[in-house]
């Protein structure tokens, strides 16, 4: 049956008021009823549109009409055929650039909310799906490195065709950057060690606190463990700075120290022994989902929070749900505005911001336009810690103890799209070869190496 509303059925949120008091989930998720009314706004299109702007293509149009029958697990079942992590990526992945941005329902009004279908359709799965059987073990070993959304995927994968797959994580706690960068009140850190509970039921054994590269090398994995092949899915955690004056004072930090502390340390809680640095005046400096996930950590650690963005408000590329929740959470913005140096007090301890004003040039090789600073537009903001989120690249560790493992100059592993690196049996995929992207890309990356790796320990016989 169509549903004519032209607008989503709204999603329930903790209010702003409250939510900036605590670290728990922001979004709270449809019910049945509500779920299946947002369904009923699909009008299941011929063409698909929104299949071809999924990156992993999920058959969209097919699972919503099972959730408007109120088919639920047949709709997770679709969704699970292409997506390893449903109920992350229906809570993190920037829908109204891809599945959503085609949606014809979006022409005259808002598109279906496949987002939040999808969220939807994995936790009423999680509610009431019996647990997974374990399959029967081929006898042979795959070792995974990295526990973030590649190495889960290429796991689970191998694991339901009959691997015996080990995944090594440096962390204490396996995720990656959905346990230490994304925030608790954006991807309750249940949904994550869930996935991983169910990876262990099939069989997947994890070892944390396992840094390859220095535990083990690759080659060891291979030749002292014996694993046939090897899946790097190392991400792209090498915080980048600005290079200016000022940025090794106290208070100054790298998003993804600051997330990590908060998060996966959990130095909000009262009793946490890991240390975190409490400014009153806050100064996020970016623009993307880290920009969004640090200042409203920052909000909720009872600091005044601004960002500082070199483009304007229309560039910002973070999920506009997550700058809309930060606007709401009273973060502020500073567009076409660019640091120029941090001037520290007498204890060499941040104070305040030396900034220019920037205004958009031409595109650059990003197809977005560049930003130029204005003459004589130089001026000062107070703060007292300052967050570089400015992106990342790959860990070198592994790339440095890998005889023989083609880089790209920033230190991508160069590997082709279906994860085959310049070393036989060694494969790779996610962060690490693309450099910092999204979740689904990397979980379907993960995916494609399982694929590969199955072929290639098949030919091998
Ligand atoms: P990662 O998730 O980085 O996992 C790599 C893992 O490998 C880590 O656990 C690391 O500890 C481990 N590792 C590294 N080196 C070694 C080694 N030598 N030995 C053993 N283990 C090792 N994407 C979205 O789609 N939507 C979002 O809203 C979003 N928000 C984000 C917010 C933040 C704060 C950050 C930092 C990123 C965000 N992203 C988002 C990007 C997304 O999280 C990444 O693209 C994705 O996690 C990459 O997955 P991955 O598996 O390649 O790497
Ligand atoms: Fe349904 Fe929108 Fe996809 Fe059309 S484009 S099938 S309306 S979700």
């Amino acid at each position: 049956m169509y549903n004519g509303r032209m607008t989503k059925y709204p999603m329930p949120v903790q209010a702003p008021e409250e939510r900036v008091g605590n670290f728990s989930e922001v979004a709270l998720g449809y019910d049945e009823e509500t779920a299946k009314f947002e369904a009923e706004r699909c009008i299941h299109c011929k063409n698909r549109p929104c299949v071809g702007g999924c990156p992993v293509s999920v058959r969209i149009p097919d699972f919503i009409e099972k959730i408007s029958e109120g088919a639920f697990e047949e709709a997770y079942q679709i969704i699970s055929e292409s997506s390893a992590l449903p109920a992350v990526c229906g809570r993190v992945c920037p829908q109204e650039k891809q599945c959503e941005k085609f949606c014809v329902r979006g022409i005259k009004g808002e598109p279906v909310g496949i987002g939040r279908l999808e969220r939807f359709a994995a936790d009423h799965h999680y509610k009431h799906a019996p647990k997974a059987e374990r399959p029967v073990s081929n006898g042979r070993r795959v070792a995974v490195v990295g526990s973030g959304p590649a190495g889960l995927a290429c796991a689970g994968d191998l694991a339901r065709l009959g691997y015996d797959v080990t995944v090594f994580e440096a962390l204490h706690t396996a995720g990656g950057v959905l346990v230490y960068g994304i925030p608790e009140f954006r991807l309750p850190k249940r949904i994550v060690e869930r996935e991983v509970e169910h990876l262990v039921s099939l069989g997947v054994k994890v070892e944390t606190n396992s840094v390859i590269g220095r535990l083990y090398t690759v080659e060891e994995l291979r030749t002292e463990l014996g694993f046939e092949a090897v899946f790097l899915g190392t991400g792209a955690g090498l915080p980048r700075f600005m290079g200016i004056k000022g940025e090794n004072a106290k208070g100054v930090f790298s998003a993804n120290e600051y997330l990590t502390r908060v998060n996966l340390m959990k130095a909000y809680e009262e009793d946490s022994e890991t240390p975190v640095y409490r400014g009153k005046k806050v100064t996020v400096v970016g623009g993307g989902n880290v920009a969004m996930d640090a200042a409203r950590t920052a909000r909720r650690l009872g600091a005044d929070v601004t960002v500082i963005y070199r483009r304007g408000a229309e560039e910002l590329p973070a999920r506009r749900e997550e700058t809309e929740h930060a606007m709401e959470e009273g973060v502020k913005f500073k567009f076409l505005t660019n640091p120029v140096e941090i001037l520290t007090d007498s204890q060499n301890a941040a104070a305040a911001l030396r900034c220019v004003e920037m205004e958009l040039g031409a595109p650059d090789e990003s197809g977005r336009r560049r930003p130029c600073v204005k003459e004589g537009s130089e001026f000062t903001v107070e703060t007292d810690c300052v967050i570089m989120a400015l992106g990342t690249s790959p860990n070198p560790l592994i790339q440095k103890t890998t005889a023989g493992l083609e880089t790209r100059p920033h230190g991508e592993i160069l590997a082709d799209e279906n994860g085959k690196t310049s070393l036989e049996g060694v494969f790779a995929g996610g962060d690490a070869v693309t450099g910092s992207a999204t979740v689904i890309l990397a979980m379907g990356a993960g995916k494609a190496a399982a694929r590969s790796i199955d072929e290639y320990l098949r030919s091998k016989a």
